[in-house]
């Protein structure tokens, strides 16, 4: 079948109304009428080229929730008529031991991405600024009635990479957990490690956003910008998880940790970063990275949201705006996610 999507026909071009084919539902497939699609950094990143070259026109979108129109003869775990979410993958080898160990994400055959990707069939996959879309059902998220929608699709992308560094670390009750950057993945970060009861930090350039930290759940909140804040928190987190794509001073954030505190990358930036082995020596300190999360973990992550009724702050945009929000994206003049109302598509 053939849907309406916006398309970035060429690298650095802006974004064009077209149509995309949509293979037909397979035994195993799920069709979702989509109702939103968020719009994550990585999209621009991708359609800008930053990331090299891509099969163009690329759709971009992996924030992804809608209604279940029509299932393949085999799935069982969703019906017509549900509300479920696609993140940032729609297949994996499903053999390998990260799948077996339900690490899609770093399947080792290379996880398929939702668009701009080739899936196990072939064919290049097409995201979520779209009115439809064919997926795998083993992919495919139940979303929880308590959330609404358009605040939900955030949380398939931005929602995932914060809440699987937080799970994994232990961010909870009697832990103290700094969120670098309250950005779309930094507002997330906050929301869900509050709501893991946690103790919260945000540590900001600026006090700029302070108020909308503490609202969001931050107990503290400093201005990375202000030398004294490095003095005044040295070794105190026991996890700091860094959601900035920029170069930090990587040593100045490891002394803010305590023994055995460890310093999570969800951010990519493009260079390289460098450290001093002692500031990890000094105190059994680690540094680590984390990619999105496996489908039971981000499952998991949207019952989580769900029961503490957490989704994104979001500002609901018409298709045709989605070129405008890249610009204001770039500005960092969000707060904190745009999401693309997939019936002005149609
Ligand atoms: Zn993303
Ligand atoms: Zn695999």
């Amino acid at each position: 079948m053939r849907v309406n999507a916006y398309a970035a026909p060429a690298a650095g071009e802006p974004l064009v109304p077209t149509t995309v084919e949509r293979r037909a539902v397979g035994p195993n497939d799920v069709l979702i009428a989509i109702e939103y699609a968020g719009i994550c950094h990585s999209d621009i990143h991708t359609v800008n080229g930053d990331w090299g070259p891509q099969p163009f026109p690329v759709v971009p979108g992996h924030e992804i929730v809608g209604t279940v129109t029509e299932v393949g003869s085999d799935v069982s775990r969703h019906a017509v008529g549900d509300r479920v979410g696609v993140g940032c993958m729609v297949n994996s080898c499903g053999e390998c031991e990260s799948c077996r160990n339900g690490d899609e994400q770093y399947c080792q055959q290379g996880m398929v991405p939702t668009y701009a990707g080739t899936d196990r069939d072939g064919t290049t996959t097409q995201g979520g600024y779209s009115t439809h879309v064919v997926v795998d059902a083993d992919y495919v998220l139940s979303v929880p009635a308590g959330i609404d929608p358009a605040a939900a699709a955030p949380l398939l992308c931005a929602g995932i990479t914060t809440y699987a560094p937080l799970r994994r670390w232990g961010a909870g009750p009697g832990r103290r957990v700094a969120v670098v950057g309250l950005g779309g993945l930094g507002h997330m970060a906050v929301k869900i490690a509050h709501a893991l009861g946690a103790e919260v930090t945000v540590l900001s350039q600026s006090l700029k956003k302070q108020e909308d930290g503490l609202r969001l759940g931050a107990d503290t909140y400093f201005a990375t910008s202000d030398p004294s804040t490095f003095e005044h928190l040295a070794g105190r987190f026991d996890l700091i998880v860094n959601t900035v794509s920029a170069v930090i001073d990587v040593d100045a954030y490891l002394g803010l940790l305590a023994v055995d505190g460890t310093l999570v990358n969800v951010g990519a930036p493009a260079e390289p970063l460098s450290l001093n082995a002692m500031s990890l020596i000094s105190a059994r300190r680690s540094y680590a990275g984390s990619m999105i999360g496996g489908i039971a973990l981000t499952q998991e992550m949207l019952d989580f949201c769900g029961e503490h009724g957490i989704g994104a702050e979001v500002e609901v945009i018409d298709a045709a705006q989605v070129n405008e929000a890249y610009e204001r994206v770039l500005a960092s003049d969000v707060r904190y996610r745009f999401v693309i109302d997939a019936a002005t598509l149609a």
